[in-house]
């Protein structure tokens, strides 16, 4: 065994790795990160990028179809199945390597190729070295779709983020299991692009929306485009050249199944017994959400490795909250939450969920129909919740809209700066925006007449 020794230790080399990198080489640490993937990140390769190409092919493909109604002919639409693959690949590949020219900046005596394990609270081992970090270790290990079971008689024809990307066709009919973000998102796309989906959830909500009038009006609209099938559990079993799905009340059958059934932490292989850090019933760190250290411990963790807020920018925030506070930085405050769904409707939960208020909060509502640029542009669907406290003060919203995804970032905004719901209502809201959806919420919160 070899022995070497730094000032800080990153487990990964994604997103939250390299900004844990990053923050802790700028505070003059000695700092090695370890990477035993091909580098790159879950965002790149195989997660936010494809997703949002894919999505950009089928909304490209949906406003052609709907052309008309504007009184724009486009004649019949086709979609080039190869060409479109290659689009999202090609693109795809250049986001992918933007993240690989970053980590090969990293000095090779810096970056250690293999998989870290511990060893002790302060020592990892990697292929037969073992590393001391003096002042802290950073897992950024990331997260894995998980497969539900039950689908090994269908195994050939089961999908998940991690291979979807790769297809060079596209299925006739496809059975998309799961509900929430991640599945709506490619559900929809897939839709778009021709193919008939057939969405299944055991849940009763779609996009993780437990509020009602937003939920409604994402399963109608969405569901126009997909068929929805909610409070079902299915099972799945070969039938000639696919996959029949039967569930209490009917069957469908499909040539693929994606399963977008959620993701969990990838902590399996780190032997997190040698650290002695306290973690929940699921086995994952707890940590403290300003630092991310756990415990009283040199060792933090950040981004999908700690299975709170798996988003993008929460992954990038959190690596460098670590890598700044292994290398001797202070706490760092917690943004409000912000979470989005690229469907159309956008589907954006924003600070403080609905289950999850105080008994006083105070609810201000507005609807995507009463909305002129909304109308301008063909959209009826989607609500704007906005939460206050019993004061006004901002903290939370949920938000079913067309372009919803910027709306949600102004509420973010505003949540973080402490502001109430009569200031944030009287700003400078351009019309026609669908901006003035939130003007028109944050009025009725604060119980201004219009
Ligand atoms: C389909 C999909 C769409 C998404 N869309 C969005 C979106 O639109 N917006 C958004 O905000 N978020 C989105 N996300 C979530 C986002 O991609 C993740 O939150 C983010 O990429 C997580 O980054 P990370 O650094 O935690 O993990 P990763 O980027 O996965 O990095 C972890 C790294 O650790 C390495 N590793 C693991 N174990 C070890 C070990 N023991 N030793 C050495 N190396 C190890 C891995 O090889 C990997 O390179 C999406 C996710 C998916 C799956």
């Amino acid at each position: 065994m070899t022995d070497r020794s730094c000032d800080v230790v990153v487990i990964g080399a994604g997103t939250a790795g390299l900004k844990a990198y990053k923050a802790a080489v700028a505070r003059g640490a000695d700092t090695v990160i370890i990477e035993r993937g091909a580098g790159g990140s879950t965002c790149t390769r195989v997660g936010c990028m494809p997703s949002k190409l894919l999505i950009a092919a089928a909304r490209t493909a949906h406003q052609a179809r709907g052309a008309a109604r504007f009184g724009v002919m486009t004649g019949p639409v086709e979609i080039d199945v190869p060409a479109m693959w290659a689009r999202v690949r090609r693109e795809r590949d250049r986001f992918v390597a933007s993240v690989l020219e970053e980590y090969h900046a990293i000095p090779d005596t810096q970056r250690v190729h293999g998989t870290a394990r511990f060893d002790s609270p302060d020592a990892v081992i990697v292929d037969g070295t073992r590393i001391v970090a003096r002042r802290g270790i950073v897992i950024a290990t990331g997260s894995r779709p998980i497969v539900p079971d039950g689908l090994d008689a269908v195994r050939d024809l089961v999908h998940t983020n991690d291979t979807i990307f790769e297809l060079d066709t596209l299925p006739r009919r496809m059975a998309v299991l799961g509900a929430g973000p991640l599945g709506l998102e490619l559900a929809q796309a897939f839709a778009r692009l021709g193919v008939e989906v057939s969405v299944f959830d055991p849940g009763q909500t779609i996009g993780g929306l437990s509020e009602p009038d937003a939920n409604d009006a994402a399963v109608r609209a969405i569901g126009a485009e997909v068929d929805l099938h909610l409070g079902v559990t299915a099972d799945a079993a070969p039938c000639a050249g696919g996959a029949r799905l039967s569930w209490d009340g009917g069957s469908v059958e499909v040539d693929l199944i994606l399963a977008a059934t959620g993701r969990k932490p990838v902590l399996d292989e780190l032997d997190l017994a040698h650290t002695g850090i306290e973690r929940d019933d699921k086995g994952t760190p707890v940590f403290e959400e300003s630092t991310r250290r756990c415990g009283d411990s040199h060792i933090f963790i950040a981004g999908d490795a700690n299975a709170w807020r798996p988003v993008l920018h929460e992954a990038a925030r959190g690596g460098r909250i670590a890598g700044d506070v292994a290398a001797g930085g202070t706490a760092h405050r917690t943004l409000p939450a912000l979470a989005i769904a690229f469907t159309e409707p956008n589907i954006v939960q924003v600070g403080t969920d609905v289950d999850d208020l105080p008994e006083d909060a105070r609810i201000g509502r507005a609807q995507v129909c009463d909305n002129g640029r909304a109308a301008a542009d063909g959209h009826d669907a989607g609500v704007v919740r906005l939460y206050g406290d019993r004061d006004g003060t901002l903290i939370g919203a949920t938000i079913v809209a067309p372009e919803g995804e910027h709306l949600g970032h102004l509420v973010a905004l505003a949540i973080d700066r402490g502001m109430d719901a009569a200031t944030f209502a009287d700003q400078a809201w351009y019309h026609p925006t669908v901006e003035e959806l939130l003007q028109s919420a944050a009025r009725d919160l604060a119980g201004i007449a219009d």
